[in-house]
């Protein structure tokens, strides 16, 4: 096989050193010690998205980004990880004025559409765009609604308790003017207070909450929260409904959720951080978030639906393709759209530097114009030891044994596993696949010799056993019969998009 320099692109992208980029080696190194401080069981990589329409690159490239840092996560912290979508169905659809009282009211997506063409807008923007994403880096994903959060019991008694240090946190939800806006939807027509002006919390006990408010059509009305009951419908301001989310998933103590949010969240969560303080939040469970670079707009506005208001597909902006604000309109098949933007972020986790900061339309479309024109053949990414890539790239090594965690479940036969060492690659094809209950019971049923022809049973047992602690052993154990597809070769492409998670082949969770 042959080694390509390390420094092979280093011309493709050059940015400036930042605070952060001087504090890390890779991108993913953010989340290090809180998975040292608590030792999560899995990770989730949590990212929201309005559901309004066609999503433009800058939402696709927060998505693209969780799915590759769970798998970069999976690979570094030897801890299993997903990705939760969180389809924010609540995003306004309409809003109107009270001639009379000049009261804003607005009707959310899920009121103004109904759940099945809430569905249906998912379906058509999200899911075969995540099933792509979702193959491309091995990452089991999940979808979940605004409704069916804010409906759960623990979103609500989260809820709930910040109303009792309401009066603690209402200057940080609401810093212009202290009125924290909980919009409670009328329950005759759906429609609720824009601003919350006339909502008012009347009464907080064991019980729950009694909110009154005034329908611009209906009067004034009475509604009763309480986390037992999924009526009425509590849409929460964004600062506000960041903050119960991330106080309820801070409470898992077997999870670790990580939030994936667009650069531009950066200068609002200091308001949400002042809320968990004032609530007394601890250390171990304030959240953990990662901001993506965000894409600007030639005036340096973040890239947004709102630049065609007015203006029209034939008009836009200098420098900004089609595409870009409405990505169903990639000219390509979807899997090439995805494998494109895995290549691009796959490039700016390369280096802390390119990760954190912000890029021009005009960048972007210079970068995406660069990729390589054919990119490599989707395959399971596996890093291994040096002695291990060896005995494979020979012939000699044709079981390669793991723990089953949630990427191997997708191992079939058939399937592709590209081998990774310190820049090398070699391209394999599964033969076969067995799953057993251990280390003990695999050795029961497979040749020693294909898994490593120099070492012994009982020496390989001693091997595997210091690699992987028994919680991962528990998992179970997965047996993969590999050959050789073509002769090793050195795709620099390829090889770089991993470079974050090898940087000098020391890290690795093969046991060979
Ligand atoms: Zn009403």
């Amino acid at each position: 096989m042959i080694s390509l320099p390390r420094n092979g692109q280093s011309t493709l992208l050059i940015s400036p050193n930042s605070v952060l980029a001087n504090a890390l080696l890779r991108a993913i190194d953010l989340l290090r010690p809180r998975v040292l401080a608590t030792r999560p069981a899995r990770i989730e990589f949590v990212v929201g998205t309005q559901i309004n329409g066609a999503p433009h690159l800058g939402t696709n490239l927060v998505q693209t980004a969780a799915f590759l840092l769970a798998e970069i996560a999976r690979r570094e912290f030897s801890i299993d990880t997903m990705v939760r979508f969180g389809a924010l169905d609540n995003a306004p659809h309409d809003v109107v004025l009270d001639p009379e009282t000049h009261h804003a009211y607005q009707q959310t997506y899920i009121h103004a559409l109904g759940k099945d063409k809430i569905s249906e807008l998912i379906d058509t923007y999200y899911v075969e765009f995540f099933d792509s994403l979702s193959e491309a880096t091995d990452t089991d994903y999940a979808v979940e609604t605004y409704s069916g959060q804010q409906a759960r019991p623990g979103f609500r008694a989260e809820f709930l308790r910040t109303l009792e240090r309401l009066e603690d946190i209402r200057w940080w939800m609401a810093p212009s003017h202290g009125t924290v806006h909980i919009r409670i939807p009328c329950p005759d027509c759906g429609w609720a207070e824009k601003r919350a002006d006339r909502t008012k919390l009347v009464r907080l006990d064991e019980d729950g909450a009694t909110f009154t408010a005034v329908c611009l059509d209906h009067g004034p009305y009475e509604s009763h929260v309480d986390p037992e009951d999924d009526q009425p419908y509590l849409d929460l301001a964004t600062l506000y409904r960041n903050l119960v989310k991330e106080r309820a998933f801070g409470r898992d103590r077997d999870v670790l959720h990580v939030m994936m949010k667009g650069g531009d969240w950066a200068f609002g969560c200091q308001l949400v951080d002042g809320a968990l303080g004032a609530l007394g939040t601890p250390a171990a469970q304030m959240p953990m978030r990662i901001f993506t670079p965000q894409v600007l707009a030639p005036t340096g506005a973040k890239l947004s639906k709102s630049l065609l208001r007015g203006q029209g597909k034939d008009d836009l902006p200098a420098d900004v393709e089609p595409w870009m604000l409405d990505t169903t309109t990639w000219p390509g098949e979807l899997d090439n759209y995805v494998d494109s933007l895995v290549w691009l972020v796959g490039r700016l986790l390369t280096d802390p530097k390119h990760f954190f900061r912000s890029f021009t339309v005009k960048e972007l479309g210079r970068l995406m114009t660069a990729r390589p024109g054919t990119l490599p053949v989707r395959a399971h990414e596996m890093g291994i030891y040096k002695r291990y890539f060896d005995l494979i790239a020979t012939g000699r090594k044709t079981t390669e044994i793991r723990v089953n965690d949630s990427s191997r479940k997708k191992i079939k036969e058939g399937s592709l596993i590209r081998f990774r060492c310190q820049g090398d690659q070699i391209l394999t094809r599964v033969t076969r696949i067995a799953r057993y209950t251990s280390f003990e019971e695999m050795f029961d049923h497979e040749a020693v010799t294909s898994v490593n022809p120099l070492a012994t049973r009982d020496e390989q047992l001693a091997n595997i056993r210091q690699i992987y602690p028994p919680e991962r052993e528990a998992l179970g154990v997965v047996a993969i019969g590999i050959e050789l597809v073509d002769p090793p070769r050195t795709d620099p492409a390829a090889s770089s998009r991993h470079r974050e998670q090898d940087p000098d082949g020391s890290r690795t969770d093969a046991l060979g």
